[in-house]
């Protein structure tokens, strides 16, 4: 990006990023690229006739590789050398020089690209050898039908009728244990929104609406919608929460864990505007604490207030960021009356937050889940909450090992995104997604259309659904529900034996 001094006096001393090489000789002038690119730095060079690039503004969004119809563009890292220093390493001088020409917050989008120990890629599954055979899922059944809810302590039948006499509580059914994370319409287009709603329903998930509110115009996906209640209560109301299939109250995400968030007036729309009812053009602060809730006293008056006015229909779920003390909150929680709980790793993605936040606050989700996991049943009271847990799902395998290690379900976000074009330039808080994701721009949001945008969530959903299949297949399983918790199933390959200790896991060979 250019990124010009505050004073406009010195030139910027950042240097591109990437470098934009287009052979000329496959260029047939059709100007698509010049057209895709929404960050300006594609050009028609009128004085020699040719596609021209200011490659100070590429983000590596791909778009132009993509339409291009010649296949005539790569994009390249570019590789400047700094000497080399482990300490100050080019992004810390790279960092350093932005801020000392803007004096701002250095703003980003997406999930941290830090080195972050992943450890879903430390944990090694088992599988079915000679006295415990394996199923082929393509012949015999395989449920991953899951239920989101609070559980009761005992089931009571009645002998006589054999019928349960035990009441239960609002129960949500999904055909898999995927879900879409929260991403708010104003943060994402109005068609995204539309395509999340559509790729539930057709999937048998849940979508969520974050914290802008629902437009009217998805109200028939309530079914399939899990409605979000946040600090800023943006598009809040009796409607809202009464067609909503779950409703989460948001108190922390995992990409800003303990700030607020902030949807800039340009991407304040007419339409975003009503949703959230706010009026048009104003910056929505979201501030950074409920400012209704300073315990969990607080917390439970919300939950049950929440209840009450859903007529106690509805599984009423918190949502927190992941945390040094993730289990006593989570502990706080369950006993505060949430029937769910989310949690959002360090990993977990935004359309906007600030850096050093992002990159630094916050822990793992899989070490969140396994200690929330392993608290909540040292109390007895796993069972009165459903555990959703976020922050970076990439594979089929990843969602199987949170399973293992305790999770009732996952939230997906970033791959969801990835499935309809996106590439992670982290270029979202710019509000010119050359992809028409993280825009309101009129003519940006026209890039994707729903029904296509929805077909290809849906598909990801249908393969890595199919991939757990499998990999319950070959560990002898057939079902998600015997697996939710069995850390049995897990190994682990590379960590400390006080890692394997907090994930709960033995190591491989043990
Ligand atoms: S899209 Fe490709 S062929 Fe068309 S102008 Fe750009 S580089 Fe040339
Ligand atoms: S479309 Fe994206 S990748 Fe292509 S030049 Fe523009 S910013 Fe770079
Ligand atoms: S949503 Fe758009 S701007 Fe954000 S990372 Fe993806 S492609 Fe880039």
């Amino acid at each position: 990006m250019i990124v010009t001094s505050h004073n406009g006096h010195t030139k910027s001393y950042l240097k591109p990023r990437f470098r934009v090489d287009i052979v000329d000789e496959r260029c047939i002038r059709c100007g698509c690229c010049v057209e895709q690119c929404s960050f300006d730095s594609m050009y028609f060079d009128t004085q020699y006739q040719r596609i021209g690039s200011t490659d100070e503004n590429c983000v590596a969004c791909h778009r132009c590789v993509v339409f291009c119809p010649t296949q005539a563009i790569t994009i390249h890292q570019m590789s400047i050398e700094y000497k080399h220093n482990d300490h100050w390493r080019p992004d810390v001088i790279e960092d350093i020089t932005r801020q000392s020409e803007t004096g701002g917050v250095l703003i980003t989008g997406m999930g941290s690209d830090k080195p972050w120990t992943c450890y879903w890629d430390k944990l090694c599954l088992n599988a079915s050898q000679v006295t415990n055979p394996s199923i082929d899922p393509l012949r015999e059944p395989m449920e991953l039908r899951t239920f989101l809810g609070r559980k009761p302590d005992r089931l009571e039948i009645d002998p006589r009728t054999m019928e349960m006499k035990t009441t239960m509580g609002p129960q949500v059914r999904i055909e898999t244990p995927i879900m879409f994370s929260a991403m708010s319409y104003g943060a994402v287009s109005l068609n995204v929104h539309e395509a999340l709603a559509r790729a539930a329903s057709l999937a048998g998930t849940l979508y969520n609406t974050g914290e802008g509110g629902l437009h009217p115009k998805l109200f028939k996906y309530g079914p399939h919608t899990i409605v979000q209640v946040a600090s800023g209560r943006f598009g809040v109301h009796p409607a809202y929460l009464d067609v909503g299939r779950i409703v989460e109250i948001k108190i922390g995400q995992g990409a800003k864990p303990g700030i607020g968030g902030h949807l800039p007036g340009e991407k304040v729309s007419a339409t975003v505007a009503t949703t959230r009812m706010i009026p048009q053009g104003t910056d929505a602060l979201s501030p950074a604490p409920q400012h209704d809730i300073y315990s969990i006293e607080d917390l439970s008056q919300l939950i049950h207030a929440l209840k009450e006015a859903t007529n106690y229909t509805k599984p009423i779920s918190v949502k927190i960021a992941a945390v040094h003390n993730s289990a006593a909150i989570a502990s706080g929680i369950a006993r505060a009356g949430a029937d769910m709980i989310a949690i959002d790793g360090i990993r977990g993605s935004t359309g906007a937050a600030p850096k050093s936040i992002r990159d630094n606050v916050g822990i793992p989700i899989e070490m969140a889940l396994a200690s929330v996991d392993a608290r909540l049943r040292a109390e007895g009271i796993r069972n009165q909450v459903s555990l959703v847990v976020a922050g970076g799902f990439r594979t089929s395998a990843d969602v199987v090992k949170a399973i293992a290690l305790g999770a009732d379900a996952v939230y997906i976000g970033t791959a969801a995104l990835i499935s309809i074009g996106c590439t992670v330039c982290q270029a979202c808080y710019t509000g010119r997604c050359a992809w028409g994701i993280t825009t309101t721009d009129d003519k940006l949001t026209k890039r994707q259309n729903p029904e296509i945008a929805a077909e290809r969530m849906a598909n990801l959903l249908h393969s890595w659904s199919h991939e757990i299949k499998e990999m319950l297949g070959a560990m002898g399983i057939n079902s998600i529900e015997s697996l939710r918790g069995n850390r049995l199933h897990l190994r682990g390959v590379g960590l400390t034996r006080a890692e394997a200790d907090i994930l709960g896991v033995r190591l491989a060979g043990e």
